[in-house]
């Protein structure tokens, strides 16, 4: 079901992540504004960031490399904490790629102040006041890394047009940090990294909100399982 009571919009900017917490029952929308642009989503108990999103834990749990639509993703004490509820998207995303650090983009010959995920992390749970000693492996949306029938893997570019976006489901109050990831060497992003934007939802949507919730008439609306 859409959920009608959008309570929130956040800009990512290009290169940049923000953090933003999100009550069980709500919900999380990633916008690829512009297109082509991987997302890395990272999400913490609310209590404890010790628990966290493990895609290592997910996997097992689904025997999956990524959730199908109404699928859980669980943490690292195997407790669900969000749902995959809608993806209007081609359906491409990652789960086996660490996010970029300054070490990743020292070897690619990056300058030393490349922005990276690993900083866009840390970066948006101070400005919550919140510390992870944690870099956990992200969930990366839009990203397509097929892997082929030798267990090779390549790299393509995002393959997502302007306003394409997935959705979650909070199955516990949680933490929601997404890096609008600032790769331009490895062409993942076309090579120009652009800003994402959140959408945000309080549990149970009231239909006297409806006129007040986000035109996605313009979005694809498609969902894939
Ligand atoms: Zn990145």
């Amino acid at each position: 079901m859409e959920p009608t009571s959008l309570v929130n919009r956040i800009e990512v900017p290009a290169r940049q992540g923000r953090a933003v917490r999100v009550v069980a029952g709500g919900r999380v929308r990633v916008v690829d504004v512009a297109g082509r642009q991987v997302g890395d989503v990272f999400t913490f108990a609310a209590d404890d960031l010790g628990e966290y999103l493990s895609a290592s834990h997910t996997r097992a749990t689904l025997s999956r490399l990524f959730p199908a639509v109404g699928e859980d993703f669980v943490t690292n004490l195997r407790r669900p904490i969000l749902r995959l509820v809608e993806d209007a998207s081609p359906g491409r995303h990652d789960m086996l790629i660490a996010a970029c650090d300054k070490a990743r983009y020292a070897a690619l010959g990056a300058a030393p102040d490349h922005a990276s995920c690993a900083d866009n992390l840390r970066d948006a749970l101070a400005d919550l006041g919140l510390a992870s000693i944690v870099v956990p492996q992200p969930v990366n949306v839009f990203m397509d890394i097929p892997v082929d029938t030798a267990g090779g893997l390549d790299w393509f570019e995002a393959s997502t047009r302007p306003g394409d976006s997935i959705t979650f489901e909070a199955l516990i109050d949680c933490v929601v940090v997404v890096s609008a990831c600032p790769q331009d060497i490895v062409r993942i992003n076309d090579g120009v990294p652009s800003a994402l934007e959140l959408h945000l939802w309080d549990p149970d949507p009231r239909p006297s909100d409806a006129a007040s919730a986000v035109d996605t008439s313009t979005h694809a609306t498609q969902t894939r399982r």
